[in-house]
């Protein structure tokens, strides 16, 4: 088994969504300035002799510009950068993988920047928290454009017939292949949050907790709530469920989408296993 790390590019938001109540206006600081602050965007594949695994897909390609994917207003606020290369169809092929290949997507959740290149990938079985595909088609059927549930990116899933494998909220935690394990966590930061747990050979186990924690800065201790989230107590208890699996497993613990750890990461073509 083998860990790449895709570089799918970069968002920028106000970093209050990031780290909410970061600035407090005071009475001598009445108008603090906010902050726009860059990210990277991650996916991970791996590959595994029972088949190709991917997590998360990233933004989709054409998301930005005048007849962009994302609606303008969603642009101004989040907008992306990223290259032909920050694909994650070009950043597959730096490794020889082709889409066809990936047997299996694990999706963290279905916001933006997670699921947007899942199109490319027509052929594979998704595996995303029900409550999150619940939450995604309500919009979805509402109309709602609003949201970071991508309504045209939502619309080509839906007319492309996908193998959605949904887990269910009281599922536990599974071996999805060997060295392999699903974590469940339920809502918090979205309606339906997934992660992994690796245990690799040679680099140990590795928690990948996307945006159940965007960053060092979340993780804390103590742990501190990010400015998006759906349910604030089930964010702060997902958190202390990583931090105590972490430790009774020697787990590294890969944020969702903190700068400072990305740089760090060897990037494919290089691996980890
Ligand atoms: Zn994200």
């Amino acid at each position: 088994m083998r860990l790449y790390v895709l570089d799918l590019g970069r968002m920028h938001m106000d970093r209050s969504l990031i780290v909410a109540k970061w600035r407090l206006a005071s009475s001598s600081d009445p108008t603090p300035p906010a902050q726009f602050v860059e990210f990277p965007v991650p996916g991970f594949y791996i590959d595994h002799p029972d088949g190709g695994i991917l997590f998360d897909t990233g933004c989709h390609p054409d998301c930005m510009g005048p007849d962009g994917r994302w609606p303008h207003e969603f642009q101004e606020h989040f907008p992306y950068s990223g290259g032909a290369e920050n694909s994650v169809v070009a950043q597959l092929a730096r490794i020889d993988v082709a889409p066809e290949q990936v047997r299996t997507i694990v999706l963290s959740h279905l916001h933006n920047d997670h699921s947007g290149g899942l199109e490319f990938f027509p052929n594979a079985r998704v595996v995303v928290h029900a409550d999150e595909l619940s939450a995604c088609l309500l919009a979805y059927a509402r109309g709602d454009r609003d949201g970071p549930y991508i309504w045209d990116d939502t619309d080509h899933w839906v007319k492309l017939g996908l193998d959605f494998q949904p887990v269910e909220r009281a599922a536990p935690d599974f071996e999805l292949q060997t060295g392999v394990r699903v974590l469940n966590f339920g809502p918090g930061h979205a309606a339906g949050m997934l992660g992994l747990h690796l245990s690799l050979r040679g680099s140990g186990d590795l928690i990948i907790a996307s945006d159940t924690i965007y960053c060092a800065e979340n993780y804390g201790p103590p742990a501190r709530a990010a400015g998006v989230l759906v349910d604030s107590v089930g964010y702060l208890a997902t958190v202390e469920r990583i931090r105590k699996l972490a430790k009774q497993t020697g787990a590294q613990v890969w944020f969702g989408h903190d700068g400072a750890q990305f740089r760090q990461l060897r990037k494919a073509p290089e691996s980890y296993n």
